[in-house]
């Protein structure tokens, strides 16, 4: 199993045009919309998965918020048995304690923002 730091990184020196580009619309977002109700604002940092590309933000909390088309979503891990995705991709009535727990937790995230 990889180490997480290597996978990760906030050195923006090492992003490419394309990850900028990613950062820049997770900050437009950010000013737009503000952060999801659930996500930390303690620590906040902009990360990329050099193995995916992907970039979000994290914090000190190591919670994650990522693009889901335009929207800034908390993207979950779920603890448990690994499972990763926003919310709408864990069930409520899952064999999971933990994916149940995430598809439960933070109601009315859903309607927020407009
Ligand atoms: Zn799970």
């Amino acid at each position: 199993m990889a180490d997480i730091d290597e996978i990760t990184t906030t050195d923006l020196s090492k992003f490419g045009y394309r990850e900028i580009k990613l950062m820049r619309e997770l900050i437009d977002a950010w000013m737009d919309q503000g952060l999801p109700d659930d996500f930390e604002d303690e620590g906040v940092q902009v990360m990329m998965n050099t193995n995916s590309g992907n970039v979000f933000l994290t914090n000190s909390e190591y919670q994650v918020v990522m693009m889901n088309g335009d929207k800034l979503k908390s993207f979950y891990n779920c603890p448990e048995c690994g499972r990763e995705g926003f919310k709408k991709e864990f069930e409520k009535d899952s064999d999971c304690e933990g994916c149940r727990e995430i598809a439960g937790a933070d109601e009315e995230d859903e309607e927020r923002g407009s």
